[in-house]
This record gives C-alpha cells, sequence and structure tokens, in this order.
C-alpha cells in the first residue's frame, strides 16, 4: 500500500482519492459508524479545510445541519447574579456556524471513499519499521494480520495505537469532568432554545448546551465536575440509575439559579438509552507527531485531544487533513523518501504551534483550576466572553495567520 491511515482520517482519505492517491483506511469497529449521540459544532475553519480537501464537501455536510446564528451565554452566579451574552463573530456570514449530527458527517465523509479502501474490523496494536516500508499489525477477530505500506497516519483517536507505539508512556489526561449527551428527536415535540441559537448555561465546572443539530434532532449536553469516578469507569449508554444521575445533578443546579430549567425539560424528553455517558479527557501538546524518520504521522485527536469546550476538535482535525492532502500529494507523486520527509516537517511547522495554543486554551475552558493559568480564574464573565470571541475568531479564520497569535486586546 502507498498510504495506510489508521482510522477516522475520512476526510484525509476522501481528499487523496480525490487526487489520485489509493489511500486504505482500517478502523478497528465492525461499522465506520459509531454512534455517541454526538452532535459537532463546525465554523469557517472547517469549511475552509473541508472544501480545500475535496470541493463541494462542506455544502455536502451543511446539507444535513442546522444553522446557528447566534450564540447564547448565561454566566451563573457571578457576583452580579447571572449574566447573559448574545454574540454573533464580526466578518463572519450568517450561514457560518453549523451543527451536524457526527455520524452523518461521517457518512458523507466515507460515501467519498471507495468501499474497496475501507477495512472495518481491523484494530491496529503496534507498527515497526522496515527498510522500505512500515508493517502495521492487526487484530481481525481471533486472527492477527499484518499489512505493509510506505507511509501512515494514524488518525484513531485520542486513545491512539499509532501514537502509543510513538510515544509508549504518554496516556490521555483526565480532566475530573463526567459529559451526558443525547440526540432526541424532536420535529416539534418540546421547545428549549431560540431557532439559530446554540443556548448554553455555566457555573464554573458546571456547562449545559442546547441547540438543534439537523434532520430534526436536538442535540443536549452536560459536563459537570466529577473527581470519584475516573478509575474503573467506562463511556456507554445510560440505563435508568444514569439518566437519574443526570436530573439529579440538573436539580442541583436549578438550586442556584432557573436558568437551567429548558435542559431538564429536555433529558426528561429523553430516554435513558439514549444518553451517552462519558469521562473527558485530553493529551497533552506533542512537540512531534511523527516518528523518528517521517514515515507515520500523527493527525486529529490521536495528535491533539482536547476538551470539547472551544469546539475545535472536528474542526481543526478537517485543518490537518487538508494540509496533509495538499502535502503529500506532491511528495508521493514525487516518490522520493526525501519529498515525503520535507513535507511531513512542513506539516508539523504549520500545525504544532496552532494546536498547542488551542489546546492550551481548551483546558482552561473546563474552569477547572488544575488546567488554567492562575490569573484566568480571576477574569470576570465579562472577560471571559471577550477572551472566547477573540480565540473564536482567530480559530475561524484559518488559513490566515496559521501559526501566529490572536491579535489581542484578551487573549494574551
Ligand atoms: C461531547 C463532545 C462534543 C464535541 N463537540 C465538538 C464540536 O462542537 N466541534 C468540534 O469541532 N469538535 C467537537 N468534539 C471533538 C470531536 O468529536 C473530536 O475532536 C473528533 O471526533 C476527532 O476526530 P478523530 O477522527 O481524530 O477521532 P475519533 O472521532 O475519536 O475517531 C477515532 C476512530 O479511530 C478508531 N480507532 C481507535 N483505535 C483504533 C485502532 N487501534 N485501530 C483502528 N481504529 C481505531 C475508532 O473506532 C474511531 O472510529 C466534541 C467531542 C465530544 C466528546
Amino acid at each position: 500500500m502507498e498510504v495506510a491511515i489508521v482510522d477516522a482520517g475520512l476526510a484525509l482519505a476522501a481528499g487523496l482519492h480525490s487526487r489520485g492517491i489509493q489511500a486504505h483506511v482500517f478502523e478497528k469497529s465492525p461499522n465506520l459508524i459509531v454512534d455517541t449521540a454526538t452532535a459537532t459544532s463546525l465554523g469557517p475553519n472547517a469549511s475552509r479545510a473541508l472544501d480545500g480537501i475535496s470541493v463541494g464537501l462542506s455544502a455536502a455536510i451543511k446539507s444535513v445541519a442546522s444553522i446557528t446564528k447566534t450564540t447564547k451565554v448565561t454566566f451563573c452566579g457571578s457576583r452580579n447574579g447571572d449574566e447573559t451574552f448574545v454574540t454573533r463573530y464580526d466578518g463572519v456570514r450568517d450561514d457560518e456556524f453549523y451543527v451536524v449530527k457526527w455520524r452523518s458527517a461521517r457518512s458523507i465523509l466515507a460515501s467519498r471513499v471507495p468501499a474497496l479502501y475501507i477495512h472495518c474490523s481491523h484494530a491496529l496494536l503496534d507498527y515497526c519499521l522496515e527498510d522500505q516500508s512500515v508493517a502495521l499489525r492487526f487484530q481481525c477477530g481471533g486472527e492477527v494480520a499484518i499489512f505493509r505500506a510506505k507511509f501512515v497516519v494514524g488518525a484513531d483517536g485520542i486513545n491512539s495505537a499509532v501514537r502509543r507505539a510513538m510515544y509508549p508512556a504518554d496516556r490521555p489526561r483526565d480532566l475530573h469532568l463526567i459529559n451526558w449527551n443525547a440526540l432526541v428527536h424532536n420535529p416539534g415535540r418540546f421547545s428549549v432554545h431560540d431557532r439559530d441559537q446554540i443556548a448554553s448555561i455555566r457555573k464554573g465546572p458546571s456547562v449545559s448546551f442546547l441547540v438543534d443539530a439537523g434532520e430534526d434532532y436536538t442535540l443536549w449536553v452536560l459536563r459537570v465536575e466529577d473527581r470519584s469516578t475516573a478509575k474503573g469507569s467506562s463511556d456507554g449508554f445510560c440505563d435508568e440509575s444514569g439518566k437519574a444521575r443526570v436530573l439529579q445533578e440538573i436539580d442541583k443546579l436549578l438550586g442556584s439559579s432557573p436558568a437551567w430549567e429548558p435542559l431538564k425539560v429536555a433529558v426528561e424528553a429523553t430516554e435513558a438509552g439514549q444518553i451517552f455517558q462519558r469521562r473527558i479527557k485530553d493529551r497533552i501538546p506533542l512537540e512531534s507527531w511523527s516518528d523518528l524518520d517521517h514515515r507515520v504521522v500523527l493527525m486529529g485527536d490521536a495528535a491533539h485531544a482536547m476538551h470539547w469546550g472551544p469546539g475545535q476538535g472536528a474542526r481543526t482535525a478537517f485543518e490537518d487533513a487538508h494540509q496533509l492532502c495538499e502535502l503529500l500529494s506532491p511528495a508521493l507523486a514525487a516518490g522520493s523518501p526525501e519529498d515525503l520527509k520535507r513535507a511531513v516537517i512542513r506539516y508539523e511547522e504549520l500545525r504544532i504551534p496552532r494546536m498547542t495554543r488551542i489546546q492550551n486554551f481548551a483546558a482552561e475552558t473546563t474552569s477547572i483550576a488544575d488546567f488554567m493559568p492562575a490569573w484566568v480564574t480571576e477574569l470576570t464573565p465579562g472577560d471571559l466572553w471577550g477572551r472566547w470571541k477573540e480565540f473564536q475568531q482567530w480559530a475561524a479564520s484559518y488559513p490566515l495567520n496559521i501559526t501566529g497569535d490572536p491579535d489581542s486586546t484578551y487573549f494574551k
């Protein structure tokens, strides 16, 4: 094989195929579309990356998404009581932010990769570098299979096996947060937020989101601090006791403000088995995303898993895929190891400084002091909101100022 992608680099695979490069995708699950009841908010940086990957890709995804023209955030329990901010972003068109069910986005990406090149039920165990190729060892049911590729991309998420083989001691970091989310089919059953708006409530580390996810689905998310279940808990869909825990957490929050009431309405309308529970983890920024001779490289959550707060995980995975498509296709056509090496070095120069900033900002949006600079813990809601907006405008401006800082009042 010329290129092997250890999963989820579906966007990268789609882009490479559209440039005539036959990239193979290996996914550990029996199906490419694994349901975690999640929807993803995307913005101008994701759209520019998607269209750079393959013309028309952002329009295809937008066609099943819901447009979100404004974001409304209520900070509860600040010195001035509840403080609410509503924003749209300067210089951004009304239709440039949208929310899409993650499984719908993945289906669209998968439809652009020929089925022959997708290999499900292949869980990477590890890899080793050989003279001319990289040998990949996969668990396929009861068997172990070995494939060889000239070039490998590790796009296998936060628990990446590729990253583990590259950095054996490195592990995901637990952020002391537990998260529940659900996609509720809601063709007019209940109304819990304004149309075209992301509605968020915050009180310290507790955060909720309510938004239309397209295709008649409402997404709700609740995240709270939790230091008790880091060990032994596994991610997955809830039973009735899980739903009862979510309602208990909301009742505690309702004690401080009625602003949480719409979330309660949405949760009560959700069946327990539709609620996905997970612990939130991230990865500490790395200085290099490739192995020593640049034939194996990381992207997406495998390279830079972050807290989902600023909604940049999937957006920046698409940016990675875009840059890799542009850099790899001429290098693979030239065919020399030196060209590939130069492409990977350039990819790292473009991506690592930007992603280090984004990962660090995402960590501070946990609102947990362990993961924030001390001075950020002192900011007022107004200053936090200014900082958030400045960060989002800079992130959205991709690929402009790709390695630079925001032009900053708040973002220092
Ligand atoms: C609650 C929540 C809300 C979010 N909201 C947003 C948002 O609004 N906007 C945004 O941009 N991002 C958001 N994100 C982040 C976003 O979902 C992730 O950053 C994105 O899914 C990363 O994509 P990925 O392809 O790198 O990894 P993943 O989506 O995790 O995919 C990894 C894939 O690799 C496969 N795999 C794992 N191990 C192996 C192996 N050993 N062998 C083969 N295959 C393997 C897995 O089965 C999986 O299919 C959110 C995340 C969460 C949890």
